[in-house]
């Protein structure tokens, strides 16, 4: 085709160096490359005036001689055809006199009209090679007319979309590609909003604590509270997370009024180092409409009101078709103890496939059995669960994401919770963080939670979490209270 094509060309160019011997001259080097497969062109028989300049170096000076004999021919046809036609017109004009003396000029003259157009249209003769046709009386060179597009710009403009093609293949011209390659993906632009208002709500949670006016409200009773702090900081969350993603579904724990919420209670802003991290590629294509969010805005409340301030956590879990891939814990007063000058507060936040950052990862000694489990909803099931296993210790702390905190740091080898009470905002997150360094947290049968918009929020079989040895923990586990907890 592209031979074809090339063959075609390569004839076009040649009639036109016939035609043009000037251009020819110029595109010396095509001539050379086409000279050997152009067809013969006819010589001009035209009249002088019509006749192309002949380049001095056109292969068609060999033709000369017989060009003048034709030539010499043409001029004798053309003084006869001029008799004719001068003898015509003064005949035409004789008769026009006759007719309009007989007063009918008028009638003569359309009807000679008709004749002449008959006459013009009868016996169209071939052009002859150099003679211009109707066109080219006005345009003699044929020159582009501007606002026009041609076939050569037609074909550049192809060849130039080839060579972008091509080079966006070699990675040369990449404008597009890089421009797809820097927009992050949305779970990752998430996680990284949720980082920066999960460190607002931080420091709400501080402030609260500092303004010394907790407002705190019993929910179900005086073990399950809820303060100024839980309110301002699930407000914050929420507003901030969704004004940036207006379609993700975002469950919190905290039951509010559905009310404006104040401008300095949002958070706009996000963390950059998280945006540099690529998506695990199993989530690059997710959509904010199939993301769940599940917010804890201050877990530990309890612990929160009685001072035990490092217990207390800020929970955003990330949920895709029911399972729990990213999380965020921000922990507002890590470091509290140390004192004056220490600085407040810190953020574990994790994906599924990419890791969890934000803390050193260790595990217990060898061997070590310690449990750690609540200090604040304990009943005989828990109690009961805990001995079951043989711990070596029992650490009796406030919230799931304090927990979690402890198992990834080896403090902890087990959080153990046989017991309803805790619910998916409690679970989303520490989940998420807690898998994405290979640990596993489950309901106290081994069953995964889910963590779908429409599902129950209460865990109400309880809660295991190990970052290893799960299935030690699991079998140890009383068949007492296994029937107690049945699984949803
Ligand atoms: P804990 O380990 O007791 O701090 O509980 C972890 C999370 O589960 C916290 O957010 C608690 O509020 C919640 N939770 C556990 N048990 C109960 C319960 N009996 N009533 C209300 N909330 C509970
Ligand atoms: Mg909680
Ligand atoms: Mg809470």
């Amino acid at each position: 085709m592209e031979r074809k094509l090339a063959e075609f060309r390569a004839r076009k160019k040649a009639q036109t160096e016939a035609d043009k011997p000037a251009v020819r001259e110029i595109q010396s080097e095509m001539k050379a490359k086409t000279s050997d497969d152009s067809p013969a062109v006819s010589p001009d028989t035209t009249g002088e005036f019509l006749k192309p300049k002949t380049c001095p170096q056109s292969p068609h000076k060999q033709d000369q001689s017989d060009l003048l004999n034709t030539t010499s021919g043409c001029w004798l046809q053309r003084l006869v055809l001029t008799h004719l036609t001068l003898f015509k017109v003064l005949l035409w004009l004789v008769l026009l006199g006759l007719f309009s003396e007989l007063e009918f000029g008028l009638p003569f003259f359309v009807i000679s009209l008709f004749y002449w157009l008959y006459e013009g249209l009868r016996s169209p003769k071939a052009r002859q090679p150099g003679e211009m046709s109707a066109y080219s009386v006005f345009n003699p060179d044929c020159q582009p007319i501007l606002g026009t597009l041609t076939a050569e710009q037609l074909e550049g403009e192809m060849g130039f979309m080839e060579v972008c093609l091509f080079e966006l293949q070699q990675g040369v011209l990449s404008v597009s590609a890089s421009v797809m390659a820097s927009s992050p993906a949305v779970l990752m632009r998430l996680v990284a909003s949720a980082y920066a208002v999960a460190e607002k709500a931080g420091t709400i949670v501080r402030k609260v604590l500092q303004s010394g006016e907790l407002g705190i409200v019993e929910k179900t009773g005086a073990d399950d509270l809820q303060t100024l702090a839980d309110r301002l900081a699930q407000k914050s969350i929420c507003a901030s997370l969704l004004k940036s993603f207006p379609k993700v579904t975002i469950i919190g724990e905290e039951e509010l009024p559905d009310e404006s919420v104040e401008e300095d209670l949002i958070e706009n802003g996000h963390s950059s180092l998280i945006l540099q991290k690529s998506c695990p590629n199993q989530y690059a294509s997710l959509k904010e409409e199939e993301l769940v969010v599940w917010v804890d805005p201050l877990d530990g409340t309890k612990e929160y009101t009685e001072g035990l301030l490092d217990h207390v956590t800020v929970l955003i879990g990330i949920a895709y078709r029911g399972t729990a891939i990213a999380g965020v814990i921000n922990q507002p007063f890590y470091n509290y103890q140390i004192g004056a000058g220490a600085s407040l507060g810190r953020t574990l936040w994790g994906v599924l496939g990419l890791g969890a950052f934000g803390f050193q990862l260790q595990e217990v000694p060898d061997g070590k059995r310690i449990i750690t489990t609540t200090r604040s909803h304990s009943n005989k099931l828990v109690t009961d669960t805990v001995q079951a296993m043989e711990p070596h210790d029992v650490i009796r702390v406030g919230g799931a994401g304090n927990k979690i905190i402890q198992l990834v740091e080896g403090k902890a080898s087990a959080y153990v919770f046989a017991s309803p009470g805790c619910k998916k905002w409690d679970t989303c997150a520490p989940e998420a963080i807690l898998h994405a360094v290979g640990g596993k947290l489950t309901d106290i049968h081994g069953n995964a939670f889910r963590y779908d918009a429409n599902v129950k929020h209460m865990n109400s079989a309880g809660v295991l979490a190990t970052l290893r040895d799960h299935q030690y923990y699991i079998s140890r586990v009383p068949q007492a209270v296994l029937q107690a907890l049945p699984s949803d």
